[in-house]
């Protein structure tokens, strides 16, 4: 908002006050000792002008005085010729007395009636004694200062008669106020042009620090078109110039802070991890897509609120905790039913030595990466086990060889053949493994052939027809009449047959019926083969296809089983792009199905 500046508090109002009271205090001082130096001048120049007639005054008089006989009858006219003449002073009374007190003359026509009376002032008495007498006083009736002398007149050395003046000194004064009211006058009219002048010089001075003012106000609001006009050289106009090259250097700074400022979102928006900063005390001031989607919150839900609190760790972590967590941390938000696991990483937000002025928190998904962990952890640990009991059973068993039995006919060829079964054993299951780190690396490939899946199907079942025999199990075949061409990698499938019908074989019990089925359904073929056997427990049908894992597993070693044979069976349906699961009754047999995509079917030529 821009604020206008009273005028009684600007810079014009008080360079005005500044030059007035300057003037005023100038003028001041030469008025004072100008008219006290001009009423010194006036006075003395009256003092001497009435001295110098009064002395004139008073030698023609005694010479007056003096005359007797004949020329004394004139006396009286004499003296006031005499007076006329030398004493035409204005504003002045002077009264002439002879030696016994008598007033002989006075210059003023309205006392004329003093003349020849006894004169009543104490002055005069003392003058006729012989003693001068001077004096400035003021006049009881107008207030006037007047001059007072009483001049005694000498006639070898005796006085002979005395003069009285009273001479006004108003005139002086009157002159001196004149001079003092034109002085006034002219102080005014200086005051006058001077605040004037002022203003005008004012506005030279304010006019470009107003104009800088309006722009640093718009330069607030983000508006750096203008620039300042320059008018001068001086101080002012460096300042402007300053003010201008300031103005360019702040809008460079702005783009370029702007700039930085939306690479730095769009980063943050897309970035794969979630990001949180939060102020000193630990409210969230900022948050990026990903963290939103992570923590299942907006950020407007959040904004202002606590971390701690965000991230659940409310019960057991204080803020400060957070600003000294220099490792990862790894925070569970899995649910019964999914699992869903961040990892944390907190950096303190502070400059060089300064207070913590905040903290960013990196959110990263790990939830698959701690599964694969977890996975690797127990497959190794599977793989060790696996290969550990078969490796104990041929150490002891070839210890017994060594400490005699071999030398036993009868017990040697069943113990050796112990070993070689573990052996084999051992054989399969690292084949069984090279297959499934085969199908778990990138560059595995499948080699396609159109195959007539019936003949394929019947194929392999004959071969396990023998064995079958062998333990009574009868295998029916309910096998399509369409004809069903399907491209399938042969020997890969092969596999997948064998070791769900040697399953079927190895947990069906003796007399039992298998059935293997081949029908079209939808897109698909779909392939299924039952057994009536001990059937799965409903709990571990979905983790049958599992790698390493078995129902019962004293009994599926027993029958030699490795665990990873349907696992192997479910990647390799899968790589034809088909599906595979169970169905099961506990007790009452197991069926496997899986399907292979039925758009490759060729129809019924070849
Ligand atoms: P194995 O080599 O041990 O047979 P598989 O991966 O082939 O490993 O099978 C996993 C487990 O599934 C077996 O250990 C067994 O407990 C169960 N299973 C598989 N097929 C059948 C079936 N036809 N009848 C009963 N149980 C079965």
């Amino acid at each position: 908002m821009e604020r206008k500046v009273g005028f009684f508090k600007s810079v014009q109002f008080k360079l005005i006050i500044i030059y007035v009271l300057l003037i005023l205090i100038a003028m001041q001082i030469i008025g004072v000792y100008f008219t006290r130096q001009l009423e010194d001048q006036l006075v003395s120049n009256h003092f001497e002008m009435v001295d110098e007639r009064v002395n004139l005054l008073v030698y023609n008089l005694a010479q007056e005085l003096v005359k007797t006989g004949e020329e004394r009858s004139t006396l009286s006219s004499d003296i006031n010729v005499l007076l006329s003449e030398i004493f035409g002073i204005e504003n002045a009374e002077v009264q002439v007395i002879d030696k016994n007190g008598i007033v002989l003359s006075t210059s003023n026509v309205t006392n004329r009636h003093f003349v020849g009376q006894q004169s009543a002032e104490v002055r005069v008495k003392r003058a006729l004694i012989g003693t001068d007498y001077e004096d400035v006083l003021r006049d009881p009736k107008t207030g006037h200062l007047l001059r007072v002398m009483a001049v005694p007149i000498k006639a070898n050395d005796e006085t002979i008669g005395a003069v009285y003046i009273e001479a006004s000194m108003e005139e002086i004064y009157e002159q001196l106020q004149q001079i003092n009211n034109i002085f006034a006058s002219g102080t005014f009219i200086a005051l006058a042009i001077t605040v004037v002048l002022i203003i005008l010089l004012a506005r030279t001075i304010t006019g470009p620090i107003v104009d800088m003012r309006r722009q640093a106000l718009r330069m607030g609001h983000g508006d750096f078109s203008r620039q300042v006009t320059v008018y001068s050289t001086d101080e002012i106009g460096q300042l402007a110039k300053s003010f201008n090259e300031l103005t360019f250097k702040l809008h460079d700074a702005t783009v370029t802070r702007d700039r930085e400022q939306k690479k730095l979102s769009s980063v943050l928006t897309h970035m794969t991890d979630g990001v949180i900063a939060t102020d000193e005390t630990g409210q969230i001031i900022l948050m990026n897509k990903r963290a939103e989607e992570l923590l299942g919150v907006t950020s407007s839900q959040v904004m202002r609120a606590f971390l701690p609190d965000v991230l659940g760790l409310s019960d057991t972590t204080t803020i400060d905790d957070l600003y000294e967590q220099t490792d990862s941390m790894i925070l569970d938000f899995s649910s019964d039913v999914n699992e869903f696991l961040l990892e944390a990483n907190f950096t303190i937000i502070q400059e060089e030595d300064g207070p913590i002025n905040g903290l960013i928190a990196v959110l990263h998904d790990v939830t698959e990466q701690e599964k694969i962990e977890t996975d690797r952890r127990e497959f190794v640990a599977n793989v060790s086990h696996e290969l550990r009991t078969p490796l104990t059973t041929m150490k002891s068993y070839l210890e017994a060889l060594e400490d005699g039995a071999i030398r036993d006919e009868e017990l040697a060829p069943r113990f050796l053949s112990v070993t070689q079964n573990e052996t084999e054993r051992m054989i399969r299951l690292v084949n069984d493994l090279l297959q499934l780190s085969k199908l778990d690396s990138r560059d595995y490939r499948l080699t396609f052939n159109w195959v007539d899946f019936r003949q394929f199907l019947n194929d392999v079942i004959d071969r396990f027809e023998m064995v079958a025999q062998d333990k009574n199990i009868v295998i029916t075949r309910q096998i399509t009449e369409h004809p069903t061409y399907v491209d399938i990698d042969r020997d890969k499938l092969t596999q997948v047959l064998d070791n769900i019908i040697s399953n079927a074989m190895k947990y069906s019990p003796e007399g039992g019926n298998i059935t293997v089925t081949l029908l079209h359904q939808g897109h698909n073929v779909r392939v299924s083969i039952s057994d009536e056997g001990m059937g799965i427990p409903r709990e571990s049908q979905s983790k049958i296809f599992d790698r390493f894992y078995r129902v019962d597993k004293a009994r599926a070693r027993s029958v030699g089983g490795t665990g990873l044979g349907l696992a192997i069976a479910k990647e390799m349906v899968h790589a034809h792009g088909g599906e595979i699961w169970v169905e099961s009754e506990d007790g009452q047999g197991t069926t496997i199905y899986f399907t292979l995509p039925y758009s490759t079917f060729r129809g019924g030529e070849a």
